[in-house]
């Protein structure tokens, strides 16, 4: 998981980008990457001038004092907006331009057919009531430095003037809404209030601003208060004998899955080679598993159904991890392990101009996860990138227990190699690297979760961990969960698997605990499609991969592959194979701009 990512979800909801289709060429204006490049420019501007809370949280603060009331005027702003857009781009001739640009142009026509297929067809704010939801970009003006405190104050309380206005639009819009989605929307907004009630009031304090000013934003943030908390009893209270199901449908499905994931494969193609990955797992799990037997059990019998093999050998592995008070430290002493592992392997150049910065989980985020990363933003490309590590003090000793059982002294080390190095803080550095802004902003979160996925995979097959077949188990446990991540959300959403089906698929075949099961089922009935990002992007790095390794022949080497891959930034897998694979493309030349020294 990426922190920036999470905002950026969280915003993209609220937005409703949505969709159209056809590129067909209108009359050339302009063929050359000048003027493309320029051409880049203003989309952005009128993006962001079209979306003030995206571009807050992208770190483009020109509009933070502005509150979009989510009304039949903007929703027709936006589907024209989307219409003009995919019209300039028309006016190239993509085929004309160069690699990168190629990408963005490609990217931006997906987000512009995305808004039309939102709007027209999805049509989330007609059922989503969590799709109405202030309190992120709220939240991320006060806590993010970027600006003064005074500033940031001020461009809160007036983006606060909206606040009523907003509400009552989103009263009026939705129409038996999902029930699952109703109940995330109480709870997300009962969970936001604090950043009205509480953190903004403490924040004033320390301003010094005058006592008149401090008393017209303390009234201004109740006033707000009052309007979420009258939202929420406004949906608890909404008779609903007809609620729209939670499952999209396959039609809409095979849909979103096209814009949002932008795979050359279609759901169901991923769906069936997921189901097959499943299988291949299973079989080499219990090939382990049969080895590992007599050391763990002696001369106890095997279970004969190899599932319930794997799951003992599991569970005892399971209990060698750190202790509680020690989880902080094991992470900070694995980043420079993982680093010498990278270089002595030669995987791929690390700049050691970008360091990574471990730290304690800032306060605002305690308690969301054990570690994450916070990278910085596309306008902010020279910025820490932060590996934040969550403590455990304080939590109850089973919770710890279970915790420390699921990140493993086996599953801690790849969760580091998966947030860190060399899977999403590598990536990011390499994407920083490329100057367009686009690819950042529209970046594609199947090549994100891919590569970090790709990268876990990657260190072991050179070696990390000593060939330890306790490793390797725990890493197949690990790839099951994204594997199962992706059955489980086509299953559910465009096959209609039951709740019982789903849990026992997860707790009997992923080998997870209960909880985390009940866990994942509660995100499959609010999210659909963003669950197939880590299986899709993973297989499509890997299929490309070996399709480089035929074509290199004996010039292959894995660093070379790894670096122009991500020498392109954070694209669709599908436009970099169409580069990379190109008819006298790279032939045996690792890119220098890619090589980060
Ligand atoms: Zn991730
Ligand atoms: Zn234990």
């Amino acid at each position: 998981m990426i922190k920036k990512l999470l905002y950026t979800a969280i915003v993209i909801t609220t937005l409703f980008i949505g969709c159209k289709k056809d590129g067909s060429p209108g009359p050339q204006f302009a063929k050359d990457d000048a003027a493309f490049s320029a051409y880049e420019n203003s989309f952005l501007e009128a993006l962001w001038k079209q979306n003030p809370d995206w571009a807050t949280t992208e770190g483009y603060h020109k509009y933070d004092s502005l509150l979009m009331i989510p009304n039949d005027k903007s929703r027709d702003n936006q589907v024209s907006f989307a219409r003009v857009q995919l019209d300039s781009l028309s006016r190239f001739e993509v085929g004309t331009l160069n690699d990168a640009n190629k990408i963005d142009y490609h990217l931006m026509q997906n987000q512009m057919d995305q808004i039309q297929f939102s709007l027209q067809q999805l049509k989330q704010y007609q059922w989503d009531p969590s799709s109405y939801n202030v309190t992120g970009t709220f939240a991320y003006i006060l806590n993010e430095h970027y600006a003064p405190l005074a500033k940031r104050l001020r461009n809160f309380y007036e983006k606060m003037s909206n606040i009523p206005a907003y509400y009552k639009e989103a009263e009026k819009q939705l129409k038996n809404p999902v029930t699952e989605l109703t109940d995330l929307a109480v709870e997300q907004h009962l969970g936001g209030l604090s950043i009205f009630e509480k953190d903004f009031a403490d924040s004033i304090k320390k301003a010094n601003l005058p006592a008149a000013d401090q008393k017209q934003m303390l009234d201004r943030a109740k006033q707000s208060a009052d309007v979420i908390r009258g939202y929420t009893e406004w949906l608890k209270a909404l008779k609903n004998d007809h609620p729209r199901s939670f499952r999209l449908g396959k039609e809409l499905y095979n849909a979103k899955f096209k814009y949002d994931i932008q795979s050359e494969l279609t759901a169901q193609q991923i769906f069936n080679a997921a189901s097959e990955r499943k299988k291949y797992i299973h079989r080499e799990m219990a090939k382990i598993s049969k080895k590992l037997w007599p050391k763990y059990f002696g001369a106890k019998p095997m279970p004969a159904d190899s599932l319930d093999l794997i799951a003992q050998l599991i569970d005892t592995i399971s209990s060698k991890h750190v202790k509680p008070d020690e989880f902080q430290s094991a992470i900070a002493n694995l980043i420079p392990k993982l680093t010498s592992f990278v270089n002595s392997k030669s995987l791929v150049t690390m700049d050691p101009s970008k360091p990574l910065v471990v730290r304690k989980e800032p306060g605002y985020m305690a308690g969301v996860a054990g570690a994450s990363m916070s990278s910085p933003g596309p306008y902010d490309k020279d910025g820490n990138s932060y590996f934040n590590v969550g403590s455990l003090a304080g939590w109850s000793a089973e919770k710890a227990e279970s915790y420390l059982r699921e990140y493993n002294q086996y599953t801690l080390q790849i969760l580091c190699i998966h947030e860190a190095i060399p899977g999403h803080y590598v990536q990011l550095v390499y994407a920083n690297k490329a100057p367009s802004l686009i690819k950042s902003i529209l970046g594609n979160g199947a090549m994100i979760e891919g590569w970090a996925v790709y990268s876990e995979e990657m260190m072991l097959d050179n070696g990390y961990g000593n060939d330890e077949p306790e490793m390797r188990l725990m890493w197949y446990k690990w790839n099951l969960r994204s594997v199962c991540n992706t059955i489980l959300d086509y299953s559910v959403h465009a096959e209609n698997m039951a709740k019982q089906d789903a849990l026992k698929l997860l707790t009997h075949e992923a080998f997870q605990q209960q909880a985390e099961a009940e866990g994942k089922w509660k995100r499959v009935s609010v999210t659909s499609v963003q669950l197939d990002s880590y299986y899709t992007g993973y297989k499509e790095i890997t299929d490309l991969r070996d399709a480089y390794k035929k074509k290199m022949a004996d010039k292959y080497r894995l660093k070379d592959f790894n670096e122009k891959f991500l020498s392109y930034g954070s694209a669709p897998v599908k436009y970099i194979k169409e580069a990379m694979l190109a008819k006298g493309g790279v032939a045996g030349s690792s890119s220098s701009s890619s090589s980060g020294q």
